[in-house]
């Protein structure tokens, strides 16, 4: 998915949250560095 295509789904006001923890299966609106929830460093867009 481009830049693009998340900024229209963005604003079509859609609540998917592209990122996803693969430690502990826990998804974000925002990629973060170190997953919240458990610390892990695997916070990525599933594909
Ligand atoms: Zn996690």
């Amino acid at each position: 998915m481009g830049i693009i295509e998340h900024a229209i789904q963005f604003a079509s006001g859609h609540t998917q949250r592209p990122y996803e923890c693969r430690s502990c299966r826990t998804s974000f609106e925002v990629e973060y560095h170190v997953c919240p929830e458990c610390s892990g460093f695997s916070v990525e867009r599933p594909v």
